[in-house]
């Protein structure tokens, strides 16, 4: 008979990368586009006739309370397209944290910008004196800010931060859709939001992307560079004719629309959105209050006006050798609960260490490589039940306990 304890023995089954099925609502909508045949954006039958991205952009804007949005063709692009349309040009330098996912400085590098990475604090946030000495140091104006995992910095701190440096503001929330601070949605405290509707992000079409923002001339730049032709009347939340006009010849374009399909599938998750952000935030407190009080872990905090959107859960195992995390990572994975170890040498999967990005020329960063070293990341998809991570929170709990 196996001598192992009855509770040491139990296993997680359910796949960490498994996200709900599409509203059947979405897949009915989406089957009448391809009924139509209508799959592009602006192929609609007249300049009156709304497209499902026009609406959508509508929706979206309408949710985040801005004026303007463009619905694009990933979270990657929409970051491209706004750092052109804030103005980054080559060899410019563009701020961002170190801690983040490949696509932002993929993205910087892409518009010909130059990456300088900010130091990350054990919140995991971006941290902020090292910003200013960063800025000041490189004269940089511009940052592109990545609310990675969801964590949200201080952003009253943040905008007077951006004021006093002179620096547009370019917030990445990927992971912070539908959150907010100080009850002001993420995304709309700098001049650019940029988000994804990629799988494993809030909302999902597999790829995709929107830009938000209230400033016109950002807004005229971002319809004609996202490949809007001379067909941008068909937008809803586009800025006036006369604005497109001063910019409609100068823009290139640079062919990244969302489709109809798409755009058709997102609307109905966008109307579930804060209810699926709840979800996520009661998933996550199952898993973290399970570990919350062990010893020698901690759990990034939050800041008191933040009220995030816990799609992932992260903590930290200080104290721990590169062994030992390896080991914990892999018996935690023998029961079925799948770990990421930011501190890894070897990139696997994806890679949030800056040094596994040697296309950029980044001095090293103490503090974040001293963060990555212990930090340990866990996806929580919704097609785990409240008491499938009341599992999870055990299993880690007993691993982390047992070494
Ligand atoms: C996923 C992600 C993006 C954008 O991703 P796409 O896959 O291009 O939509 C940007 N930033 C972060 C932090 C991300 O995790």
């Amino acid at each position: 008979m196996n001598a192992t304890p009855d509770s040491l023995s139990r296993r997680f089954d359910k796949s960490f990368t498994q996200q709900e099925p599409i509203p059947e609502d979405a897949i009915a909508a989406a089957v009448d586009v391809m009924r139509s045949g209508r799959l592009h954006r602006y192929n609609v039958k007249s300049d009156e006739d709304t497209s499902h991205t026009a609406a959508l952009e509508a929706a979206f804007a309408r949710y985040q309370g801005v004026e303007h949005c463009i619905a694009c063709a990933s979270g990657g692009y929409a970051m491209q397209l706004a750092l052109r349309a804030a103005g980054v040009s080559q060899g410019d330098a563009v701020l961002s944290n170190a801690f983040t996912l490949s696509p932002v400085p993929g993205a910087i590098v892409a518009v010909g910008g130059k990456p300088v990475f900010v130091e990350t604090t054990m919140d995991l946030v971006i941290d902020l004196a090292d910003l200013e000495a960063r800025a000041r140091a490189t004269s940089a104006r511009y940052l592109l800010l990545s609310h990675m995992r969801g964590h949200i910095v201080d952003m009253d701190a943040i905008v007077a931060l951006c004021d006093s440096l002179n620096l547009t503001l370019i917030e990445d929330c990927a992971h912070t859709m539908g959150a907010t601070f100080d009850g002001k949605r993420s995304g709309t405290h700098g001049t650019l939001g940029c988000f994804s509707t990629q799988t494993y992000k809030h909302i999902n079409s597999g790829e995709g992307g929107f830009v938000t923002t209230d400033d016109p001339e950002v807004a005229a730049r971002l319809v004609l560079m996202s490949g809007s032709y001379m067909l941008y009347a068909r937008h809803r939340a586009a800025p006036d004719a006369a604005t497109m006009e001063n910019h409609r010849l100068l823009m290139p374009n640079l062919s990244g629309r969302m489709d109809e399909l798409r755009a058709s599938i997102l609307h109905v998750q966008l109307d579930a959105l804060d209810n699926n952000a709840q979800r996520w935030n009661e998933r996550e407190a199952a898993i973290a209050n399970a570990i919350r009080d062990i010893n020698h872990i901690s759990l990034p905090t939050v800041h008191p006006l933040a009220q995030e959107v816990r799609s992932s859960i992260q903590f930290l195992v200080p104290g721990r050798s590169a062994t030992e995390i390896r080991d914990l990572v892999s018996r935690c994975n023998a029961r079925g609960v799948e770990l990421k170890w930011f501190g890894d040498d070897t990139p696997r999967a994806y890679t949030s260490r800056y040094s596994h990005w040697q296309y950029v020329d980044s001095p090293v960063l103490p503090a974040t490589d001293e963060m990555l070293s212990t930090l340990i990341d866990m996806r929580i998809p919704l097609s785990f039940s409240v008491q499938d991570c009341e599992l999870i929170g055990e299993i880690l709990r007993e691993e982390l306990q047992a070494g």
